[in-house]
């Protein structure tokens, strides 16, 4: 029950930090986002350091569907309502920049990740996205793109209008980025794995990064932990949600350059994937607001019932989140316009276009280079939606966190999961299969949700912000910093 991207994929040389250390530049976080910056930043005569909780690529990049696409639902319509043309233009200009980036990086680096160029599509089968798609690719053309019309798509699901592009591509997301690492390994940038920031503080000219026993002291920091693990500054909670799909990948015979991803939500979105031995399909269904439907097992259900209908059998399962912001913009760049402490994430589940863009804007303003990206992404960037979409936000962070207080509906999982009280304190019990009770203390640290429980992924997961606890506890996806393990003497 994991991700397809994850199979056989095998990490050599794996460092713990075990001392005090000094940086000239601290990455937290190494998805595509921290490992594509500590790349842009090889032989600039700078001492960098990468440090990831667990291991690199193994956090939300490692469960994406993989496409590089600037074909993105409606987003030209969107950022053209919010922003103007100029700015659709730059950001159209962004995601293509960010294709070419990485072909050109595996060509130069000779790096085996099944890249491929592929036809993408965006499709409805609902009358009333007809003429929404229609004017995306009134926009597209605009911006000089060559946009093609299909009333029918290549795939067993109902299509009523379809808008496609050519020159977008797939490849296979952690063979790419373990080969980052490699590289940036072998160019003297210090990577160490399983260390966990908990803390940053600021002094004078520099940051003191803090894991639970060592310190880091850099003069520049960059934040690309996905969601921040501290809430001031910036404050993410109230700028952004979070959107949960499930995924579903099987084997299948033929190989087709194509993806395809509906107009609106929720979103199905399906592509293909060969290696050296099969093909595969990637089916992705039933996005929402993470907050809304907490039902997990019927999300999962959901999605194997209609990957069912299209031949799949649910080989590889697995769910995923991203942060969505209002305008649609990522939030790429200093925060509170701080020269040294630098944040990347916000990308709307584009990540991988999108955190490649960021990888080379972050290292330009590292490096007192101008990007012509920079103002576009800002993230202290004041937009109308800052005033009217933040307090909707916090009103529904408000009925998301409660919901999971008072809705103690528990009454779907079956008996081998229980929500109790011991000593006092809400626990959740897991027995699993050898009836072991796997017993965690029901609350994330992060801001206090209580948390469901995954039967597919088996893992408890936090319905207001995603981060994820192991059956016996362990943090293994922030922001939560903190472990939730019983201790049967608390
Ligand atoms: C279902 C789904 C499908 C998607 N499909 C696509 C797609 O086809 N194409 C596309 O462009 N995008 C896609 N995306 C979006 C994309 O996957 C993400 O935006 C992107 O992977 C985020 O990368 P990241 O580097 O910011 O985060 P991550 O990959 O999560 O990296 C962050 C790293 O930081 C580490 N970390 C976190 N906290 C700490 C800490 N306190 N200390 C140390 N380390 C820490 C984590 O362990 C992790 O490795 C999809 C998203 C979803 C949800």
């Amino acid at each position: 029950m994991k991700s397809l991207w994850l199979e056989n994929i095998k990490v050599n040389d794996i460092k713990k930090l075990n001392k005090n250390i000094k940086t000239d530049i601290l990455i937290i976080g190494g998805g595509i986002t921290g490992i594509t910056t500590a790349y842009e930043l090889i032989n600039k005569n700078l001492k960098i350091t990468l440090v990831d909780q667990n291991l690199t690529g193994h956090g939300i990049s490692s469960k994406t569907t993989g496409k590089l696409n600037y074909l993105q639902e409606t987003i030209y319509t969107d950022l053209l309502n919010t922003y103007n043309l100029n700015t659709a233009k730059l950001y159209l200009k962004s995601q293509r920049d960010a294709i070419k980036e990485v072909e050109k990086i595996i060509n130069y680096n000779n790096i085996d990740c099944d890249f491929n160029w592929v036809e993408s599509f965006v499709f409805t089968d609902k009358n009333e996205d007809i003429s929404k798609l229609k004017k995306e690719k009134r926009i597209l053309e605009k911006l000089g793109v060559k946009v093609y019309e299909h009333d029918n798509i290549n795939i067993n699901l109902e299509c009523l209008y379809a808008i496609s592009v050519k020159d977008t591509a797939i490849f296979h997301p952690i063979k790419y980025i373990l080969k980052l690492r490699e590289i940036c390994k072998n160019n003297n940038i210090d990577i160490y794995e399983n260390t966990k920031i908990i803390n940053l503080e600021k002094k004078t000219n520099y940051y003191v990064a803090h894991t639970n026993k060592f310190k880091i002291e850099a003069k520049k920091i960059v934040i690309a932990t996905h969601y921040p693990f501290f809430i001031l500054p910036f404050f993410m909670p109230i700028k952004t949600y979070i959107e949960k799909s499930y995924i579903i990948a099987d084997n299948i015979n033929d190989y087709y350059k194509t993806t395809y991803i509906t107009a609106s939500n929720p979103c199905k979105s399906i592509r293909y994937h060969k290696d050296n031995k099969n093909n595969y399909m990637i089916y992705l269904s039933n996005s929402h607001k993470i907050c809304n439907n907490i039902n997990e097992k019927k999300n999962f259900d959901k999605t194997i019932k209609e990957a069912n209908k299209l031949n799949l059998k649910d080989t590889y399962i697995w769910s995923n989140d991203d942060l969505i912001t209002y305008d649609k913009m990522p939030f790429i760049g200093k925060i509170n316009n701080d020269d040294n402490l630098l944040i990347a994430t916000g990308y709307n589940t584009w990540g991988m276009t999108n955190g490649t863009i960021a990888g080379i804007i972050l290292s330009d303003i590292l490096l007192g280079k101008n990007n012509i990206y920079e103002k576009i992404f800002n993230p202290n960037r004041h937009t109308i939606t800052k005033l009217t979409k933040y307090p909707i936000n916090l009103m529904n962070n408000m009925i998301g966190f409660y919901r999971t207080k008072f809705n103690k509906q528990k009454t779907w999982y079956p008996n081998n999961i229980i929500f109790t009280k011991i000593n006092g304190k809400q626990v959740g019990i897991y027995k699993d299969n050898n009836d072991i009770s796997h017993i965690v203390y029901n609350k994330c640290p992060h801001m206090g949700c209580s948390l469901i429980f995954n039967e597919i992924e088996k893992t408890w997961d936090c319905p207001c912000h995603a981060s994820r606890f192991d059956i016996d506890g362990k943090c293994i996806k922030g922001p939560s910093k903190y472990n939730i393990t019983f201790k049967n003497n608390d």
